[in-house]
């Protein structure tokens, strides 16, 4: 006799229940802003990259292209920019006041370790 616990999960798809992350649109035309659930993104990613398409842009809701990127909103100053990894920069640093979130957390964790 075995007892087993059905796994759902089988995909490499966190559970990012009620986490919502934000996409803007890089057509300057459109500019759509809009959020979409983690999960969502990551799926759709997913199946973008199995068609062989871009792996970072999904489709804008908006204007129908593919040109939606992943965003950050600046819990300082309110702009929308895009999600931009630069080297010795942190990726949600406002373009527009140069707050970032990551950074103050990581002045605050300085002397204790966090991961
Ligand atoms: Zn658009
Ligand atoms: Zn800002």
């Amino acid at each position: 006799m075995t007892w087993r616990t059905i796994s759902r999960n089988s995909t490499a798809i966190p559970e990012l229940k009620g986490e919502k992350t934000l996409l803007k649109c890089t057509d300057p035309a459109c500019g759509n802003v809009f959020e979409m659930p983690k999960n969502k993104y990551y799926k759709d990613l997913q199946e973008k990259a199995a068609l062989g398409a871009s792996a970072s842009l999904l489709t804008c809701p908006k204007c129908g292209k593919d040109t939606a990127y992943r965003a950050v909103k600046c819990k300082k100053c309110g702009t929308v920019f895009l999600y931009n990894p630069r080297p010795g920069i942190y990726e949600d640093k406002c373009s527009n006041c140069g707050f970032s979130e990551m950074e103050e957390a990581a002045k605050k964790g300085s002397s204790t370790q966090q991961k």
